[in-house]
């Protein structure tokens, strides 16, 4: 008894709740560009055939081997109903269920269940995830699925569904390897049933679909591999036509590099960067955006190891002729040829960009805006390619205007003779730094800082370490050793300001006294001018930044809980620190507490809000005169 007969004939299903809501989106709000519907369904189609066509070459027997891989399409205006047919991989029972009444990646599930209203109406948003196979029932009341695989076991199902909550699936023996759907369109739909109105969407949207597609027997597109043709043959409208192919996209990219290599790889690329990040937009992880083919079979959708993840915003094509044809999933996974090829794309890929901010500095500020997170990640993650990305890298420093950004080649190039180092600091906006205590005595030298603004930026210039032999080193460090400054300054008017060393190291070994084991140690400052006090790291390793990060995702950290306070003794807070010690020691310590507080939070630290306050209070109470 085959497992099938076990099976009702016909079962009808409800639909994920997910799936649901996202009917109801493309049912009542998708109302502009309906015709996207036959792109999704014949994009469909030619990933179906495209995964017979592989699997075809792994395995021995495939059912109905003789069939041609192609897309058919038919209609009829009378009964207005339209038909796509493929000979593609088909599905079977489990397939259509999970496949069709699922949504199975978790990114568009999160995506299609938090959506707003007003994003729902947002074509160009939900086009960027691709509602795929749903488009259907923007057009038609009733969608027939019948579709077999091509395993020699399989027996054929239909799948129907109105849209409005559940499915049935009945056996349907008897039909072909692949998959047919057919549309019952809606009444505001039925123009669509008409063979010139099909052939013309065709060739706007799927002009590069590499199977014939025929309308009423008649082909309708010329099969092609644009990334093996010449670039000088190419039209630029070629290319957004195909990265809207290739990357299920409506919009033009935002750049894109086609190339070719013989030695030591014989690679055809082509690569196109898209205009926006969907991934900080909310949308979840991005899958990789690359196919991999060998003579312009595809072999793997999406490869996940043909370019190193951090790429995975990255759209298009790599061809190789170098791989086997029949190479299966698991073998690509670990192939020294596909790690081979990845080497040589991404650091051709690089380069690209690395022309681009120089050729198109405009274009390559906006690509940094909205895939610079990328490459930080690549700087942290892959540390064979970390040399390349730091020459990418962009931040804002205190030489640039708000919001213009600059590169770290840019940065040693304005370095004055003897200064040996690359200094950054960390803060959450530009104003805040400008006003932290950390860049005063940067300032004051006239040395540049960077900022980095993001969280994830000192992790990214920490695995970077050097750039063109300097170090890269956070302003927060303890141990930095800035020149001296000029004779006769300000900063010499200051010395003169300051407490007499005695009293100053008095001062101290008393503060590291009430602070205690808050601290590993309290120091007289040689950089601090306008502010009090600052937290500086002695370890040199971690940046204040980085440790707050790694404690919010709960991340196994060392005993950060030593912090080197470094004070500033001309500074009039200090100096009344100082006398009031001997004359109310009690209000001093929490006057000490505080000053250490403060120096915690500006160097964006965690403190307890409820000490404090009550500290702080307590204090105010002092100040007004009414301390009962
Ligand atoms: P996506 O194509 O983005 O995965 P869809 O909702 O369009 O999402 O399709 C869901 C799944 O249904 C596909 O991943 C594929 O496995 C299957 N599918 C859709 N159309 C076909 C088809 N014509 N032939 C075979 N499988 C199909």
């Amino acid at each position: 008894m085959s497992a099938e007969s076990t099976i009702p004939q016909a079962e009808t299903k409800e639909f994920q709740a997910e799936v649901k809501k996202m009917l109801d989106i493309v049912i009542h709000s998708l109302y502009t560009e309906k015709e996207i519907f036959l792109r999704e369904l014949i994009s469909n189609s030619a990933d179906a055939l495209e995964k017979f066509r592989h699997q075809q070459l792994l395995e021995q027997e495939v059912f109905d081997s003789h069939v041609p891989l192609e897309i058919t399409i038919d209609c009829d205006e009378k009964n207005h109903t339209i038909t796509i047919t493929d000979t593609g991989i088909g599905m079977d029972r489990g397939e259509l269920e999970a496949n069709l009444g699922t949504i199975a990646h978790s990114g568009s599930k999160t995506f299609f269940s938090q959506l707003s209203e007003g994003d729902q109406k947002n074509v160009h948003l939900i086009g960027q995830f691709g509602v795929g196979f749903y488009a259907a029932f923007m057009v038609a009341d009733t969608v027939r699925v019948t579709s077999r695989s091509f395993r020699q076991d399989d027996m054929g199902h239909e799948w129907v569904s109105d849209g409005a909550g559940t499915y049935t699936i009945t056996m349907c023996p008897g039909i072909r390897r692949g998959t047919s759907i057919t549309l019952e369109l809606k009444e505001d739909a039925h123009h669509f049933a008409n063979e010139s109105t099909l052939t013309r969407i065709i060739k706007q949207y799927s002009s590069f679909v590499p199977f014939p597609i025929k309308v009423k027997g008649e082909a309708v597109n010329t099969v092609q591999a644009l990334w093996t043709r010449s670039k000088s043959e190419i039209k630029n409208e070629e290319y957004t036509e195909f990265y809207k192919y290739v990357a299920n996209a409506f919009d033009e990219p935002l750049a894109h590099l086609h190339f070719t290599a013989d030695a030591p790889l014989a690679i055809k690329a082509l690569l196109f960067v898209p205009q926006e990040n969907v991934e900080s937009m909310g949308f979840g992880r991005l899958e990789p955006g690359v196919n991999l083919y060998c003579q312009r079979v595809l072999i793997e959708q999406h490869a996940k190891t043909i370019l190193p993840e951090w790429l995975r915003f990255v759209k298009g094509v790599i061809d190789s002729e170098d791989l086997p044809l029949n190479i299966s999933r698991q073998a690509l996974q670990d192939s020294a040829l596909v790690m081979k090829i990845n080497k040589v794309v991404t650091t051709r890929f690089l380069k690209f960009l690395d022309e681009l901010s120089r050729s198109e500095p405009e274009q390559y500020g906006k690509f940094w805006q909205a895939f610079g997170v990328f490459l930080k990640e690549g700087a942290i993650s892959d540390f064979g390619h970390r040399a390349e990305v730091a020459k990418l890298l962009r931040f804002e420093s205190s030489t640039t205007e708000p919001g213009a950004v600059t590169s770290l080649k840019e940065y040693v190039e304005r370095m004055a003779v003897g200064q040996k180092e690359i200094y950054y600091i960390n803060g959450g906006s530009r104003e805040a730094i400008e006003a932290g205590p950390y860049v005063e005595a940067f300032k004051k030298r006239g040395i540049e800082v960077l900022y980095t603004l993001e969280a994830i930026d000192d992790f990214a210039l920490n695995h970077v370490g050097e750039f063109d032999g300097k170090k890269l080193v956070s302003a927060d460090r303890g141990d930095i050793d800035l020149p001296e400054t000029a004779k006769g300054t300000e900063a010499e008017q200051e010395a003169a300001a300051a407490l007499p060393d005695k009293e100053a190291e008095e001062l101290v070994t008393w503060m590291q006294g009430v602070l205690g084991e808050r601290v590993k140690e309290v120091k007289e400052s040689k950089r601090l001018s306008g502010s009090p006090a600052m937290i500086v790291n002695p370890d040199g390793f971690l940046t204040s930044s980085m440790e707050r990060v790694m404690r919010a995702s709960g991340q196994n950290v060392p005993d950060f809980g030593k912090k080197v306070l470094e004070i500033n003794t001309s500074h009039p807070l200090l100096k009344g620190l100082n006398n009031l010690r001997t004359t109310d020691e009690l209000l001093a310590k929490s006057v000490v507490e505080q000053i250490f507080d403060n120096a915690m939070i500006q160097a964006g630290l965690m403190v307890e809000p409820r000490i404090m306050v009550e500290r702080t209070y307590k204090i105010l109470a002092r100040l007004v005169g009414n301390d009962a």
